[in-house]
């Protein structure tokens, strides 16, 4: 297939553009702005295949998209390209707006156009697989059952009300005008390439330069952590075998607090470099600092990734301890990736403690 896929060269864009070039025969247009979460280097180790291509586009840019439709004449769209930081959604909403919702408007319409111009087989396959987070569904008690396919929406941050909206855009489109889409809602993902904003990098790099580790609240947020790779095969396997119009809901069904999350970086890296600053007698773990709690932060975030597992065949491939200590072990052999963003274009507000 020829995919067009947006925001490739984010942090799970671009491990589902190195596992569509390496591990299957497709090509991709990955189309992204460079916004400051997208970095090319996270593409390099593909760049130069000759099934892969890039273009620098807006996805809000009505013209820019038909263009990349009408020249890549895609078989199917894989749209990720999102702002996804919440602390930075409360601090600035207006961009979580333009690109999540009018971006995710203006890649349905190019799709739509598009796709009406197909007949036979290439209309019969064709898919826009929107990308989304379980963050829609709003905040669970610990007794509450996992999130599923049928679990209301109820989005609380600006991030997950523009990801809500987005997904009702995608599901209007399939029932009105008939474009194959599916929305798949994902929970916490983790893993190398990680934005340096978000908790488990962001705590990694505090941990090694001996700085305190902020910890929103008392720590005991749960979320359903899932390995960047296990998600891209999701991806892909939706995009392969998925039924338009239907949603799927994917997770690790690995559930930890984020003070769990830290303790366990904290210990990874004593075994790996020592303790703080290399003395083997101070424990990371010393570092951890509870500051004051995200407003509206979301309890608890799981996943009953049933319908996947059991209709497609999915189903992670890489526990929690052995995808954080893979993770850890990446971030510590790539300091120059993580640096470069710390001492250059790295356009922060506000490092967050949770995503
Ligand atoms: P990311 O912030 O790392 O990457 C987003 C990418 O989109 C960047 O490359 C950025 O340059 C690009 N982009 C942003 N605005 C754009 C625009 N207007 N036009 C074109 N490109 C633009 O995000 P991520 O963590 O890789 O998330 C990817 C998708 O997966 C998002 O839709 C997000 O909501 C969803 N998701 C993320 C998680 C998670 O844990 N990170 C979990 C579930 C779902």
């Amino acid at each position: 297939m020829r995919l067009l896929l947006t925001g490739g060269c984010g942090f799970i864009g671009s491990a589902v553009v190195r596992r569509l070039i390496t591990q299957t025969g497709h090509s991709v247009l990955n189309l992204d702005k460079l916004a400051y979460a997208g970095d090319p280097r996270t593409v390099a180790s593909v760049a130069d295949d000759p099934r892969y291509a890039f273009a620098q586009v807006d996805i809000c840019d009505p013209a820019a998209v038909a263009a990349a439709f009408a020249e890549y004449q895609p078989d199917a769209v894989l749209h990720l390209a999102a702002e996804s930081h919440v602390d930075r959604s409360i601090d600035g909403p207006a961009a979580f707006i333009n690109t999540n919702v009018v971006g995710t408007f203006t890649m349905l319409e190019a799709a739509r156009t598009h796709y009406e111009q197909l007949d036979g087989p290439a209309r019969d396959a064709f898919r826009f697989v929107h990308i989304s987070t379980d963050e829609v569904f709003g905040s669970l008690t610990l007794d509450d059952p996992a999130f599923c396919e049928t679990t209301p929406y109820s989005p609380r941050s600006p991030y997950s009300a523009s990801k809500a909206a987005s997904d009702h855009l995608a599901r209007a489109w399939f029932d009105t005008y008939g474009l194959p889409t599916i929305v798949t809602n994902c929970s916490n993902n983790y893993g190398p390439f990680h934005f340096p904003e978000k908790l488990i990098p962001l705590v990694t790099i505090k941990a090694l330069a001996g700085e305190p580790l902020p910890v929103y609240g008392k720590g005991d947020n749960i979320r359903d952590w899932l390995f960047v790779d296990d998600h891209a095969r999701a991806l892909i396997t939706v995009l392969e075998s998925g039924a338009p119009g239907d949603t799927y809901t994917i997770g690790g069904r690995s559930e930890r607090t984020n003070l769990d999350v830290v303790h366990t970086i904290c210990d990874l890296l004593d075994d790996r470099v020592g303790g703080i600053g290399g003395d083997t007698s101070r424990s990371h773990r010393e570092l951890i600092t509870f500051v004051t709690d995200r407003p509206g932060h979301d309890h608890r975030y799981a996943i009953d990734a049933s319908h996947i597992e059991t209709d497609l065949g999915w189903t992670p491939s890489v526990t929690f301890e052995t995808g954080i200590a893979t993770t850890i072990d990446w971030f510590l052999a790539n300091r120059d990736w993580w640096q470069a963003i710390l001492d250059g274009n790295y356009q922060g507000q506000r490092l967050g403690t949770a995503s």
